[in-house]
C-alpha cells in the first residue's frame, strides 16, 4: 500500500479547529475531501509533514503552531489605501473581507481618506488542530507533477486565494 510522501496525490478529510476555544473553522466533512499533490508547497508545511507515511485509512490528530501553518501577522501586509481606490457604489466597511488582485483583505479601519487593509489570512498567527483521515492516496501523474498541483475530482488548493485556484479541473488556462 503507498504511503503519503512527496510525489504523491493525497485525498483526505479533515476538520480543523482552534484549541483555545474548539471552534472549528474548517472541515472537509459532508463535502469532496480534500486532494492535493504532496511536496510541492500547496499545504501549509505541518499538514503535509504530519501526514507522511500516512495510508488509507489511517486517522491523524495534530496542532500547529503558526510557523508550521500559516504564519504570523505582519505589518507589512497591512497597507493603506487611498479611498478613491474603491468604487463610490461599493459599501466599504470595517471588519469586511474583499478581494482584490493581490488575494483577500479586511478591511481593520476607515477614514475619510484612507482604507485600512490587512492582508495577512485570517489564520496567521494561530495555533490551528487538525483530525485527519486518509480516503486515497495515489503516485502524482507527470501532468500534475508537472503544475504543480493535483488534478481530477477535489483537485484544487487547501486556502483558496483567488478565483483561478478553485477550478476543480484544469482547463486551457491552467497555470
Ligand atoms: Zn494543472
Amino acid at each position: 500500500m503507498t504511503g503519503i510522501g512527496n510525489d504523491t496525490v493525497a485525498s483526505v478529510h479533515y476538520t480543523g479547529t482552534l484549541p483555545d476555544s474548539g471552534e472549528e473553522f474548517d472541515s472537509s466533512r459532508g463535502a469532496e475531501p480534500l486532494t492535493f499533490l504532496v511536496g510541492h508547497k500547496g499545504m501549509i508545511p505541518g499538514f503535509e509533514r504530519e501526514l507522511m507515511g500516512a495510508e488509507v485509512g489511517d486517522t491523524r490528530s495534530f496542532t500547529l503552531e503558526p510557523d508550521d501553518a500559516y504564519g504570523m501577522p505582519s505589518d507589512e501586509m497591512i497597507q493603506e489605501v487611498p479611498r478613491e481606490m474603491f468604487p463610490e457604489e461599493m459599501p466599504v466597511d470595517l471588519g469586511m473581507t474583499l478581494m482584490s488582485d493581490a488575494g483577500p483583505f479586511r478591511i481593520v479601519a476607515i477614514t475619510d481618506d484612507t482604507v485600512r487593509c490587512d492582508f495577512n489570512s485570517p489564520m496567521a498567527g494561530k495555533t490551528l488542530h487538525f483530525e485527519v483521515e486518509v480516503m486515497d492516496v495515489r503516485t502524482a501523474t507527470p501532468d500534475e507533477l508537472e503544475h504543480g498541483h493535483a488534478h481530477g475530482p477535489g483537485g484544487h488548493h487547501h486556502h483558496h486565494e483567488t478565483e483561478d485556484e478553485k477550478g476543480d479541473d484544469c482547463g486551457d488556462d491552467c497555470c
